[in-house]
């Protein structure tokens, strides 16, 4: 399920697998799709993220 977030008075789509964020719904379900079926992230994907949490520099 894509996750909802207010960051900067900005509300942005949270990828609930692996936590980007981005700024409408749909390009959020197909990361979470993707993460989901695969276990990593598409960089076609996450180059559209605009929010990245912090404790993203995980090996
Ligand atoms: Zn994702």
């Amino acid at each position: 399920m894509v996750k909802k977030k207010k960051v900067n008075d900005q509300t942005v789509f949270l990828c609930e697998i692996c936590g980007l964020g981005y700024s409408n719904k749909e390009t959020a379900k197909q990361c979470e799709q993707w993460c989901r079926k695969t276990g990593t992230c598409s960089i076609e994907i996450t180059k559209k993220a605009v929010y990245i949490p912090t404790p993203f520099t995980k090996e």
